[in-house]
């Protein structure tokens, strides 16, 4: 996949997010503030007008994915604007000088992300947060070397739902949902759904 093909599949992936937002608000009102689905709508709405104003003028797919982080922290605020920000432009930084998206470089994107986001929020997986997607889809690509993207991007989003599943069970260490203690309980985390909704979107849209 190169940059051109990148920005319409993260155009495909932004309107995807953008109307998830009903989804995403229920989730947060469950164990947060009510207002995440509202921010990621904020966010992939200025990253979709970003991508439309520049369509294919990036070669390079880092600085494509990093662009696309800075509009998100820059345009979603909250935790989570910080977060997903940091994920996309860690990442992309991680993949400056590339053109071609390879799982063994979505590997190296989604390594580099989890690091850069572990480190800023202080989050472990566990803790109920994105961080438990992120983890769980940045190990499956891992151990699936350099399958074709096509056929490991489905793989991959279907370990980051797993993840996002699995925050179910825990009791959040971090964010409103702290607060809730035990009673988090029985309910996903609604960042941790965002970041498998962004892999399935991925892997629905990709050519
Ligand atoms: P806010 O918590 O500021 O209202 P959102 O509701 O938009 O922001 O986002 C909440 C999501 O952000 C959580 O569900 C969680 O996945 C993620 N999040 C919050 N704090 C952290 C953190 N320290 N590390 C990783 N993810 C976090
Ligand atoms: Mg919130
Ligand atoms: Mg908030």
């Amino acid at each position: 996949m190169n940059a051109t093909e990148m920005s319409s599949l993260l155009r495909f992936v932004a309107n995807k997010m953008i109307a998830s937002e009903p989804e995403l608000t229920r989730l947060d009102m469950a164990v947060g503030d009510g207002d995440h689905g509202v921010g990621m709508q904020r966010g992939f709405t200025a990253v979709e007008k970003l991508l439309s104003q520049a369509p294919g003028q990036a070669e390079d797919i880092g600085v494509l994915l990093t662009r696309v982080g800075t509009e998100l922290m820059s345009s979603m605020g909250g935790a989570s604007g910080a977060i997903f920000g940091t994920l996309f432009r860690a990442g992309g930084k991680s993949l400056t000088g590339e053109t071609v998206l390879t799982t063994p470089l979505l590997t190296r994107f989604l390594s580099s992300g989890l690091d850069a986001v572990c480190k800023r929020g202080g989050a472990k997986p566990g803790d109920k947060t994105m961080v438990d997607a992120l983890a769980a889809a940045a190990a499956a690509s891992q151990s699936l070397g350099s399958e074709p993207l096509y056929a490991a991007l489905p793989k991959i989003a279907r370990a980051a739902g797993q993840g996002a599943e699995g925050t179910k069970q825990m009791v959040a260490a971090f964010g409103r949902a702290k607060a809730l203690g035990e009673r988090s309980i029985g309910h996903p985390d609604p960042g941790a759904v965002s970041m498998s909704l962004i892999l399935s979107f991925m892997a629905e849209g990709i050519k």
